[in-house]
């Protein structure tokens, strides 16, 4: 097998071979960009590594060699070869980027001989001892898993004795010193030499970067993005250039657009006379690119130029790392850069506007999550300015991560797992920097607050890709992770404060604020979802059960409203207590009374439903939920009893037994309505259609209201087109009697009005005999709406109510379930059940309407599936309805 390709063997469409990293190497290369010869070890080879227990599969090394020594003649230099060496880099690369997760050896090649031979080729003693105490550092923490600690103390304490901050400036001798030390640190630490042999130092470095792709920190990455553990890694040996051989020397990471906010301009950091991991680390202050071209001009436009270049044959924004070396550019990495959600908006319209992609790729490189993320809160300008004027704004520093978060202040990892997932509270993490191993901490808070790093950080590229504000490089914050505090603006907050920060803006408040949501008229969002909308044949609706709802779900573009639970206007305050004495009534006539009470404000709810939704649908479910919800609580119903009794007791000649009295009989009478009302399995009980069996005289009102409200709106000139629907059918018999009461009270109410609208009465499909029997139950209904919700609680027999926090966590921990069926619709069982009610439904009435109400109905994959079964429409919460449309879209795409 062919384990092993020179960049000039590969392609950019070999990334599942070559990893993403070698592949765009190889492309670079095709394309005729500066890019330092190299090869690549394959993603099956590593894969064969695991596979053979953790050894280099037959024939590799020999590869190995062989395309070193190619390297070897391009370059006319020799790895181990004291007079004219040769180093190479050796960097994992797998087929998803996963910053900073996996290892990388540097400066492969050198040893006490071949330094000094480097030292009298170059006249650079230092750059040569900084390179090769570097080599000896990474040996130690990345092959052999030593701590960084002890080398980090040693630069310390170099650095003190110098009174210098900075690595860079520590002179050669001391660097000399340095190497020395650290191979006595891992002499000592680990128990062996360190390899003097650069064979040998490649051979360890490409083993080290195989084992890397199971460390726990790339697995937990892998978890956490939802990428496959089988991929493997790539690994990639290149020629090293050097970015730290003074002034005209230097290395840099930029995107070809700003990734914060998709302006076109290229935007990065640079440091000269450094290498990459300096900038990538964040352990020291970066330039903006900006620099360079005041710095080297003429650097600086090729640098432009070739951005371009890799912009137009990628068709995408590129993530760019480069090195100059004594004035010469090279190219050490391309990649699809990662942007916040406004910048994947904007970069997609615009790149269409400038003819480089087509609407439909467009469309199709927003994923509908990031929709979510226009949707994320900020503060509200009220807030911030009362925080400014109490002086709680602390600092501003780089907004890296936009969206708003309060927490208390963690000053570690796991400290923030542990408060976040245990003590529910919400964190943010707050860290001088951040590194691959905070990740899990990281990815529990709500938000990320550093000292240092730049916008190409650790701590940014994380918080971007999972959606989390943050503000990086405030460097007037000092944290304290020993007194477990952080001073700025003359204040000190200890670990467990609170704070506030916005990745929008880069603001840092002490204290909380409140969080606004925002609204979504960003116009390069209204643009995308227009194009989306051409592409989509699902419908979008909205659940809304207020006219302020439904308002909001027209203006983020619903086409209707597909489900109004009715019985949330019956919790209002003022009707409370008439809903309650309604249930209690001991007569028809008392009953009457009440409904008669209520009828005007439920036909005024529906009057401002109808107007809002002015030609669209408007599909209202009758009441729904069992009768105990509109009832006081049970037991404290038992506890006021009982404590009435008691006083009543100890009062009892007194005057004020009176009042207590007619107190308690008050609550008694309500205590045994509420028990004989009681059911072992409520939500298995006298609910949905059955209620409405039960009290005709409840749902006719609700009927009577629609229709009137109907007929007014009408006069009114609003189009509207009521849907009435009934809920939680299991038999056809249940639907025939409801509808028929049900349209007898329509039409007389359009009689009285002198009036016709057309209406539709249809049901739920929440219960799977429902959906068994759909080709009967269509024989009455007119459409058809899924309630995922309870046909997901019949389907699986799980309490929708509390088994999310009980023993489905449990299932979900233990992955005895991949997902949680009421977040993320089961498609094999409860969508087995759906497909076969629109299949039987329509045998019976081939033009059926069917859409999904249940919470799925915004969930993008569940959009999917209702694309492909042949739903009509989804409807969901307003404030997801522009998520839903993006996702129709790409179902249909
Ligand atoms: C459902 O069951 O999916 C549904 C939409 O109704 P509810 O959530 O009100 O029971
Ligand atoms: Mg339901």
């Amino acid at each position: 097998e062919k384990w092993v390709y020179l960049f000039d063997e590969g392609r950019g469409d070999m990334k599942d071979l070559l990893g993403g990293k070698g592949a765009n190497l190889a492309e670079m290369t095709r394309i005729g960009l500066p890019v330092p010869p190299g090869f690549i070890v394959t993603t099956r080879a590593c894969n064969a590594f695991q596979a053979e227990g953790n050894q280099f599969p037959e024939g590799l090394w020999e590869q190995e060699l062989a395309a070193l020594r190619t390297l070897e003649k391009r370059m006319g230099r020799t790895l181990g070869d004291p007079g004219n060496a040769l180093l190479v880099s050796c960097r994992s690369g797998a087929k998803f980027s996963m910053p900073g997760m996996m290892d990388t050896l540097l400066n492969i090649g050198l040893n006490d001989e071949v330094a000094e031979g480097l030292v009298a080729e170059t006249g650079d003693a230092r750059f040569v001892y900084d390179a090769y105490r570097r080599l000896v550092q990474m040996f130690g923490t990345v092959v052999l898993g030593l701590p960084h600690e002890p080398f980090e103390h040693v630069l310390e304490e170099y650095r003190r004795q110098r009174g210098i901050q900075n690595d860079a400036a520590l002179p050669a001798e001391d660097l000399k010193a340095i190497t020395q030390a650290f191979q006595r640190i891992v002499r000592e630490k680990s128990g062996r030499d360190f390899p003097k042999e650069p064979l040998e130092q490649l051979r360890l470095a490409t083993e080290a970067v195989f084992r890397s792709w199971n460390g726990k920190r790339a697995v937990d990455y892998r978890n956490a993005a939802g990428i496959a553990h089988d991929l493997g890694t790539a690994v990639n040996i290149v020629t090293m250039v050097f970015g730290n051989r003074g002034e005209d020397s230097g290395t840099g990471v930029v995107t070809t657009r700003n990734v914060s906010t998709g302006e076109r301009e290229m935007e990065g950091d640079y440091l000269a006379n450094a290498q990459g991991e300096d900038v990538v680390s964040g352990t020291r202050p970066t330039l903006r690119i900006a620099a360079l071209k005041e710095q080297h001009p003429k650097l600086h436009a090729q640098l432009e130029r070739i951005c371009q270049k890799l912009e137009r044959h990628f068709r995408d924004v590129q993530d760019v790392e480069f090195t100059i070396e004594r004035g010469k550019l090279w190219m050490l990495q391309t990649r699809d850069a990662k942007r916040t959600a406004q910048a994947a908006v904007r970069i997609a319209v615009e790149l269409v506007r400038e003819r480089r992609i087509t609407r439909k790729e467009a469309v199709l490189r927003v994923k509908p999550e990031q929709v979510d993320f226009f949707l994320h809160p900020r503060f509200s300008s009220a807030e911030v300015k009362a925080a400014r004027e109490r002086g709680d704004l602390l600092a501003t520093g780089l907004n890296v991560s936009p969206g708003a978060a309060s927490g208390v202040v963690a000053l570690d990892a796991d400290t923030a797992e542990r408060w976040s997932k245990e003590e529910k509270k919400a964190v943010i993490m707050v860290r001088p920097e951040t590194k691959p191993d905070d990740v899990h901490g990281m990815l529990a808070a709500r938000g990320i607050l550093t000292s240092r790093g730049g916008r190409t950080s650790h701590a940014a590229l994380v918080a971007r890709q999972f959606g989390k504000p943050a503000v990086v490089g405030v460097s007037e914050m000092e944290v304290d992770c020993e007194k477990r505090q952080l001073t700025v603006a003359g204040r000190v907050l200890r670990e467990g404060d609170t704070v506030s920060i916005d990745g929008t803006t880069g603001e840092v408040f002490a204290g909380r604020l409140e969080t606004v949501i925002p609204d979504l008229s960003d116009p390069h969002l209204l643009e995308l979802l227009k194009w989306a909308d051409e592409f989509r044949e699902l419908g979008v609706y909205a659940n809304a059960d207020y006219p302020r709802d439904a308002k909001l779900a027209r203006e983020l573009g619903a086409e209707g409203i597909g489900l109004c639970r009715t019985e949330h206007m019956f919790f209002e305050t003022e009707r409370l207590p008439r809903v309650q004495q309604m249930i209690l009534a001991r007569t028809d006539e008392e009953r009457a009374e009440t409904l008669a009470w209520l009828l005007p404000f439920q036909r005024e709810d529906f009057l401002g439903l109808f107007r809002a939704m002015d030609g669209l649908p408007v599909t209202i479910r009758l009441i729904d939920p069992p009768l105990h919800e509109f009832l006081p609580n049970h037991d404290e119903l038992l506890h006021d009893v009982t404590e009435l009794e008691t006083r009543l007791e100890l009062l009892k000649d007194k005057p004020e037994a009176a009042g207590l009295e007619a107190r308690l009989v008050q609550k008694r009478r309500l205590l045994e309505a509420v028990e004989s009302m009681r059911e072992t399995n409520p939500m298995l009980g006298l609910r949905g259609v059955r209620l409405g069996i039960h009290l005709p005289a409840l749902v006719r009102m609700q009927v009577r209201a629609i229709f009137e409200a109907a007929c007014q709106c009408t006069r009114e000139g609003v189009r509207v087109f009521p849907k009435v629907m009934i809920p939680l059918i299991a038999h056809s018999n249940e639907l025939r009697v409801e509808k028929e009461l049900l349209e007898a009270e329509a039409r007389d109410v359009m009689k009285e009005q002198g009036l016709e609208v057309a209406y539709q009465f249809g049901t739920m499909i929440e219960i799977p005999r429902a959906a068994l029997t759909a080709d009967q139950i269509a024989q009455e209904a007119e459409f058809f709406s899924f309630g995922t919700n309870d046909l997901t609680q019949t389907t699986y027999g799980i309490s929708r109510d509390d088994a999310e926090t009980g023993f489905l966590s449990e299932y979900l921990q233990k992955r005895i379930l991949p997902e949680n069926p009421f977040a993320t619709l089961d498609q094999r069982g409860v969508g087995a059940l759906m497909e076969m009610g629109v299949k039987l439904g329509r045998k019976t009435r081939p033009k059926l309407d069917v859409g999904i109400c249940g919470e799925h109905g915004g969930d993008p994959k569940t959009i999917a599936f209702c694309h492909r079964i042949g739903l009509d429409y989804v409807s969901c919460s307003p404030y997801r309805v522009p998520i839903a449309r993006l996702a129709a879209a790409h179902a249909a795409l």
